[in-house]
C-alpha cells in the first residue's frame, strides 16, 4: 500500500469511527507533516522505535519503512480492525492494546535486537508529562525520544533558565536529555482539529549526567524551589539550611532574593550536593 492521509481517513469513516477526547485523538492527516517527523527523528535500519498511540497507523507506517521493528501501545482496541489494515504491509510492526502508563516496557523490548531505541510519537496530550516521566523513572534505555506535544508544554520541557516557562519539569527534564525544538505544527494538519498548536521536541540522552550524591534529595530540591514560582528562594527553601544555600549562591554572584527560576541545573545541583553532604 501506498501511504496516503486519504485512504486512513476512509477507513476511519468505513468502520464509523468515534474520535474519543478522553484518549486525546487528534489524528495526523498531512503527509508532509508525518515526512517531516519521521526525517527530523534520523530514524537508521538498526533502530526499535516505540510508538505511543498508533491512532490510524498514519505515523507507524512511515515509521515502519525506516525503522528496524515498531512497538506500538494503543489503549483504545476500537482502532485494531483500522490499525490492522492500514498496516497490513508492515511485516515490521507490532501493536499491543494496552495503556501505555501501565505497560511493562521493559519486559516488552527485551525479545527485539537494536542497536538505539527512540520513542517516537504524537502523544496524547492529557498524558505527554507522565509518559514522559514513565520513560524516565521506569529507566526504558533510550538513546531519543521525538514526540509531538502542545506547544505550551513544549516550550516548558525546552525553557533555559531567565525564561517564564522554565520550571521543576524542565530542570527534570533538562537534567536527563538536551531539549531541541524541531518543528512547528499547526492544528490544521489534525483530525479533529485540536485547539492548541503543536510542536515537535526531541529529548536526546546527555552523554553524560551531572553527578548528584543522592538524586532523590537533588529532585525535591528543585521541585520545592519551584513550589511559589513568584515567591524568592528565602521562602521557598525555608525548610533548608538557608546559610549553606547563600554561601554556594555567592558563589555564582546570587543570594536567597532570587527566584528558582534564575537557576541553572548546574547550581542546583551544586547546591544538592553541597546541602546533603553536611546533613549525612
Ligand atoms: N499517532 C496517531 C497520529 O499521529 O495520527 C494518533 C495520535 S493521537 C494524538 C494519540 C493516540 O494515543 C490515540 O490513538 C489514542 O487512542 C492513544 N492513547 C491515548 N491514551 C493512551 C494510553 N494511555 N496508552 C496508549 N495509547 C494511548
Amino acid at each position: 500500500m501506498k501511504y496516503s492521509p486519504k485512504e486512513m481517513k476512509q477507513s476511519l469513516e468505513a468502520q464509523q469511527f468515534n474520535f474519543k477526547k478522553k484518549f486525546g485523538q487528534n489524528f495526523i492527516v498531512d503527509e508532509n507533516i508525518i515526512n517531516a517527523i519521521v526525517k527530523k527523528a534520523e530514524i537508521d535500519e538498526n533502530c526499535l522505535v516505540i510508538e505511543i498511540g498508533p491512532g490510524a497507523g498514519s505515523l507507524t507506517y512511515k515509521l515502519a519503512q525506516v525503522a528496524s521493528q515498531v512497538l506500538c501501545y494503543e489503549i483504545d482496541t476500537k482502532l485494531e480492525d483500522v490499525l490492522q489494515h492500514n498496516l497490513r504491509d508492515c511485516q515490521n510492526v507490532t501493536v499491543l492494546y494496552q495503556d501505555f502508563l501501565e505497560a511493562d516496557v521493559k519486559i516488552d523490548i527485551k525479545q527485539y535486537q537494536y542497536d538505539t531505541l527512540y520513542v517516537v510519537a504524537n502523544l496524547p496530550y492529557y498524558i505527554t508529562t507522565p509518559i514522559i516521566v514513565k520513560l524516565i523513572e521506569d529507566q526504558i534505555p533510550v538513546d531519543k525520544i521525538v514526540v509531538m506535544v502542545q506547544k505550551e508544554v513544549g516550550n516548558r520541557f525546552k525553557a533555559q533558565p531567565g525564561n517564564k516557562d522554565y520550571n521543576s519539569l524542565s530542570v527534570y527534564l533538562n537534567y536527563y536529555f538536551d531539549v531541541t525544538k524541531l518543528l512547528d505544527v499547526s492544528r490544521n494538519v489534525f483530525v479533529p482539529k485540536p485547539n492548541v498548536d503543536s510542536i515537535v521536541v526531541q529529548l536526546k540522552k546527555k552523554d553524560q549526567l551531572f553527578q548528584l550524591d543522592h538524586p532523590p534529595f537533588f529532585f525535591q530540591l528543585v521541585r520545592d524551589a519551584f513550589r511559589q514560582k513568584r515567591k524568592t528562594l528565602r521562602n521557598n527553601l525555608k525548610a533548608y539550611n538557608l546559610d549553606m544555600i547563600e554561601q554556594v549562591l555567592s558563589k555564582y554572584h546570587m543570594d536567597l532574593s532570587v527566584r528558582a527560576e534564575q537557576l541553572s541545573i548546574t547550581i542546583f545541583v551544586e547546591l544538592a550536593n553541597t546541602l546533603s553532604r553536611h546533613s549525612h
